[in-house]
Formats: structure tokens, sequence, C-alpha cells
């Protein structure tokens, strides 16, 4: 069943047990620290482009220890596409970069077991379910976990050809670019600023 939620509050339990779709669109200026992060030669028009996003839930019974009850558990999966306007570390204009995500969570009830869970399992991130979940937050988390640690064009339009790939073809590996500017606050950032202070 597809329903509409609630993005700032929603009882992220029951939509798991009753295994429920939902998706939509977030507009960035709803997700202020990606706005922080937002490139300040962005478009004007950047706070409104929007992200896409799907998330499903579903509830899995399992054997429990023995003589005990099934154990009923939790899950989310959650996938977000969009863009977030960065700054290439290599030629320094801004570019779109592409982010798409899909995640599956498992939820529990509370943080102190979602802090117990145990770490070697990659298949699944664990979260703290509540009866009023915000999955903005969660949508902001994954878009910022998907941002690179040094952002660049796959090829820069201001850098020759050669600089950017070797004689093979390959792009050249990763080398640990300093931007030469000074760090100047993004107005995106003051944006999201604003948007927090009240
Ligand atoms: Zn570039």
């Amino acid at each position: 069943m597809t329903q509409s939620i609630d993005l700032r509050e929603f009882d992220l339990f029951a939509f798991c047990r009753s295994g429920d779709t939902a998706d939509g669109e977030v507009a960035l200026r709803e997700l202020p620290r990606i706005l922080a992060e937002t490139a300040a030669q962005a478009p004007a028009s950047a706070p409104d482009e929007r992200f896409r996003f799907q998330v499903h839930g579903m509830a899995r019974e399992e054997a429990g220890e023995p003589g005990r009850a099934p154990v009923r558990r939790l899950f989310l999966d959650l996938s977000v596409e969009g863009s977030v306007w960065l700054n290439c570390q290599r030629c320094l204009e801004a570019y779109a970069e592409p982010v798409s995500t899909a995640t599956r969570f498992e939820v529990v009830a509370t943080e102190e077991e979602a802090d117990a869970a145990p770490m070697d399992d990659d298949e699944v991130d664990v979260i703290a379910g509540s009866k009023r979940f915000s999955l903005l937050t969660l949508i902001e988390d994954e878009v910022l976990l998907a941002l690179p640690v040094a952002p660049k064009h796959a090829v820069c339009e201001s850098v020759h050809e050669s600089l950017v790939t070797g004689a093979d073809g390959q792009v050249e590996p990763e080398v640990e670019a300093t931007p030469e500017e000074e760090k100047r606050p993004s107005p995106f950032a003051a944006l999201a600023n604003l948007k927090t202070k009240h």
C-alpha cells in the first residue's frame, strides 16, 4: 500500500509493521545540512532542486531462542536520487554531483539498542525507530554520507584533458587536492542557518 506520510513526523514502527510504501520529493531548502554543503556558486534556483525518495517498510518473523516466541524484526528500505552542487577541487568550478543511494535499515526500539547492535553486519544499518520519526533527517543523513570526500568533475572543462586522464585513458589515482581559495561561507549555508534559527 502506498500512502503519503508526514516527512517530519510519522510512526515508523507502524509503517514497517504494515509493510507500507511511500515516495515523494523533497526540496533542497528542506535539508539545511545539505544546503550548508552546497557550493557558493550554485545556481540561485538550487534550493528548489528536488530529491526523489522511496521508502518501503517490512516486518520479518524469525525463530527466537529455543523455547521462546518468534522475534519480529522491522526493516526499512530507503532510496534517494538527486544531485548536490559542489565545488570541484581540481578546477574550483561548481558542478552538480549526482547522488543515488539505496540502503536497508533495521529498525529497533531504542537508541540504546541501536548503539548495541553489532558493527560487523555490513548488510544492514541499525536505526532507532520512533512514533514521531523524521524521514527528512534520515534522507539528509543518507545524502550527506553519499557526498564525495574530494568532489571533482569526471572531466573538468577548464583543465586540459591530458591532465585528467593518463595515456591509457584511465583516470589518474586520487590525489588529495586542497582548494587554493580560502573557504568562503556559502550563501546557501547562510540560508540554512536562517532556517534553523527559530
Ligand atoms: Zn573541475
